[in-house]
């Protein structure tokens, strides 16, 4: 079957002997341990020319929110594995970025449709201490209804250690492109509840792997439902400004979504489940919600969510200290220990 790269066995020792040997790239710098943010975007333009453009803001977006909280960020548009071309190609790219970054703790996927939407969440890393995968979903979702939307491989953190490389090893068999993937996407239907028919995909190979090896690795899972690592579009969009009103960024979860994802979307690509119109319209206010957050520091703030024209929100003034001192985010946002 089909391989990912030589089979590793030992990378949690060659891992360790390397920490050792470069002191000067910690894998945890001052108790918070190193997380690298990897996204990205096929190699050709979008079908539709304005997807380029929300794919411009989709990364600007996470840029911010990287640079805010001290993470480093990789954009790949590149097909490292050409049998794993479209959503399959995160994970021969998760597997390069472990081993040539021993020195990162934690790889954090996104896709490029997800959007940070609260500035001020930081990630509880402390709380995954024992676990090496951390995915958002629901487990009655999972065990019970074998739901194929149970988890969302569109936002998810892996542990740079031997088991992740033995679960990406373990995931991968369904992906490679054309007959494998076409006959593996008929299995994938016929056992996850509520999948439609079509090619294996990423998510449903997770959660179909899960579920028949549930003993060898869910011990290591960590199932997120408190807050939004992923949190699907509808049903968050249009409640943006009644979340200003009663609530404030930091909290991650409905009161303020931590990412909003936009399953179905596909500005990108020239079909889609949702009208263009619509998922572009909320992608819009999504990113500019985000933005305002942003803005914040600098006393501007967008006129409207829909639009990308700005106001001053402040005054300028002869004591500009003041206004860092109450808006920077990074001294706002929760030091974790
Ligand atoms: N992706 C990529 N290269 C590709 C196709 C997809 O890096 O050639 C990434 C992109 O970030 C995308 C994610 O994989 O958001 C999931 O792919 P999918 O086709 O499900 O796109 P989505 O519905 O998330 O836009
Ligand atoms: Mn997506």
């Amino acid at each position: 079957t089909y391989t990912l790269g030589p089979k590793i066995t030992s990378w949690d020792q060659q891992r360790e002997t390397w920490l050792t040997q470069n002191p000067n790239f910690p894998s945890s710098v001052a108790g918070k341990p190193r997380v690298l943010l990897l996204t990205g975007s096929p190699p050709k333009p979008c079908d539709n020319p304005i997807g380029d453009h929300y794919l411009l803001k989709s990364v600007k977006n996470k840029i911010d929110y990287c640079r805010i909280h001290g993470i480093e960020i990789v954009y790949n548009m590149a097909h490292l594995d050409k049998e794993l071309a479209g959503y399959w190609a995160k994970l021969p790219m998760l597997r390069r970025l472990m081993l040539s970054h021993p020195e990162i703790e934690w790889i954090w996927w996104m896709d490029s449709d997800a959007l940070f939407t609260d500035m001020v969440f930081e990630i509880p890393l402390s709380k995954y201490e024992d676990h090496n995968l951390v995915i958002h979903g629901y487990p009655d979702l999972l065990f019970e209804q074998k739901s194929w939307i149970a988890l969302n491989t569109g936002s998810f953190l892996f542990r740079n250690c031997q088991w992740s490389l033995d679960l990406l090893d373990a995931w991968a068999p369904m992906g490679p492109k054309g007959p494998i993937r076409e006959e593996a996407g008929k299995v994938l239907t016929a056992f996850l509840k509520g999948r439609p028919a079509f090619e294996a995909d990423d998510q449903s190979a997770l959660i179909y792997l899960l579920l028949s090896e549930k003993e060898k690795w869910m011990g290591k899972v960590f199932v997120e439902n408190q807050y939004y690592l992923h949190g699907f579009w509808e049903g968050l969009v249009d409640r943006y400004e009644e979340m200003v009103d009663k609530y404030h960024p930091g909290l991650g979860d409905e009161r303020w979504p931590f990412v909003t994802h936009f399953v179905g979307c596909k500005p990108c690509g020239s079909y889609a489940d949702y009208a263009v119109e619509r998922c572009l319209k909320s992608m819009e206010r999504a990113y500019n919600f985000a933005d305002n957050q942003v803005l914040k520091l600098y006393g501007f703030g967008h006129r409207g969510l829909l639009s990308p024209k700005i106001k001053r929100i402040r005054n300028e003034t002869i004591s500009p200290l003041k206004f860092v001192n109450r808006f920077d985010i990074r001294r706002t946002a929760p030091l974790k220990v």
